[in-house]
């Protein structure tokens, strides 16, 4: 069938509040290429939103997948649990930056790991609040949309939220943001509004992603560390969009040399099987009763058996020193665009955590949203499929797979040189 087609049988079945950034069916793809069903190829500088670190398809996680297939794929942890659960909450715990012991929990989605974080956070505490910040995003679930900085259109609609919740603003210096006014607006929401020992965490994207790739200083993580320990709050981090290699570290939060309490992880950990987990102090992470955490499908076998071949092929394939070179590579060709285009703003990168702005006449307080979906639209038209993101919908991001042939990146980058000349 034709994408035509598809699409207009796609409007017919599924309710528009689904979004769908590319109107093309993708019918096969392998490592950072997709086909549709018309034949077309694109090159993939998406990777299903930060899934595909290690590649769509990678032959490891195909056939570790493939032979827990001929096993079982699902008995239920809760019910007679397995091997491959254990293992990977090892590895997990083992991997999450700090020295502490630490324990691991696999749930499903990423919001259910967020949600699970802050059950965590108010059973460990006893305390309500949680503290997030602007431009945020943690699911589309109730909780983690009231935790969402970013109101339409995750939030519109949907109220009310959950309460408890206070939001501050994300240092972001390219938007006027700086770390002191973050500071000291958490500072003024203690003297204001909420006492500190009401909240019970504080939970912060280290490199924001739905936000637009803003990363937070290590000196700002360290000042919200201190913050936290000085008032008992613990310190959620959302490594969701960072994780698994994605910024040159494992774990973005590494940059920052501080030990979270809690961690949230999900997409990339198992190259596009749903699985996600929540990390956290060994004590911490003990606070909930028996049976009070958990889910028929959380950490399931396929996903386990996938993550543990994730963990091998971002370490055998040496993804994190893969990711700068792929970030190097990018920042380089935008700069080069920048020369001779006042409508690119700022180039951000987090090893492959790569933004770029889109401004008007080389005025940052200027958002250019337009041309963003413009350039977006254009690229997909010649091959190369591109997302966008941010508060002001003006920043492209780049997220292909780690795996990337640098051959075919270059390729990638080329149609982008041509789309930005041209758009
Ligand atoms: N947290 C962050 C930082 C995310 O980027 C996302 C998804 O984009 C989520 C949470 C929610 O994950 P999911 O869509 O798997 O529920």
């Amino acid at each position: 069938m034709t994408n035509e087609t598809l699409w207009s049988k796609r409007e017919a079945a599924v309710p528009r509040g689904v979004g769908s950034m590319h109107p093309v069916f993708a019918v096969r793809a392998l490592n950072a290429e997709i086909w549709d069903g018309e034949g077309h190829r694109y090159i993939d500088f998406a990777a299903g939103i930060a899934v595909t670190n290690t590649g769509h398809n990678h032959p490891k996680v195909k056939a570790a997948v493939a032979a827990q297939l001929d096993n079982f794929s699902h008995v239920c942890f809760q019910v007679t649990p397995y091997e491959s659960y254990i293992s990977l909450a090892e590895k997990l715990s083992a991997l999450a930056p700090g020295p502490s012991p630490k324990k691991t929990i696999f749930l499903t989605t990423g919001a259910e790991a967020v949600e699970n974080a802050v059950k965590i956070a108010r059973a460990a505490t006893g305390r309500p609040g949680v503290i997030a910040f602007s431009g945020g995003f943690h699911g589309r679930t109730m909780m983690t949309m009231a935790l969402t900085g970013k109101v339409a259109p995750y939030k519109t609609g949907f109220g009310p939220f959950p309460g408890d919740v206070w939001h501050v603003p994300f240092p972001a210096p390219y938007l006027g943001i700086s770390e002191a006014d973050s500071l000291n607006a958490l500072e003024a929401l203690f003297k204001a509004d909420v006492e500190a020992t009401r909240i019970a965490a504080i939970i912060i994207e280290p490199v924001q992603g739905e936000g637009g790739f803003y990363a937070a200083s290590p000196a700002f993580l360290k000042s919200l560390r201190a913050i936290c320990d000085a008032n008992g709050i613990l310190l959620i981090v959302d490594e969701i969009q960072s994780g698994f290699a994605r910024t040159g570290k494992m774990f973005a939060t590494e940059y920052a040399g501080i030990e979270p309490d809690l961690m949230t992880v999900a997409k990339a950990m198992a190259g596009g099987l749903p699985i996600s987990g929540v990390i956290g102090k060994a004590d911490i992470m003990d606070a909930p009763a028996p049976g009070g955490l958990g889910g028929t499908y959380g950490g399931s076998p396929l996903g386990c058996v996938a993550g543990l071949a994730v963990l091998d092929v971002i370490e055998s394939e040496n993804l994190c020193a893969r990711a700068i070179e792929i970030g190097d590579k990018i920042v380089r060709r935008c700069e080069a665009l920048r020369q001779s285009d006042r409508g690119i703003g700022e180039i951000r990168t987090l090893g492959a955590m790569t933004a770029m702005e889109l401004i008007q006449d080389g005025d940052p307080s200027r958002a250019d949203p337009d041309r963003t979906k413009r350039i977006v639209s254009v690229a997909r038209e010649k091959g190369l499929l591109l997302l966008s993101c941010g508060v002001r919908s003006n920043v492209i991001r780049f997220l292909s797979p780690l795996t990337i042939p640098f051959e075919v990146l270059d390729e990638g980058l080329d149609i982008l040189a041509d789309v930005i000349r041209e758009t």
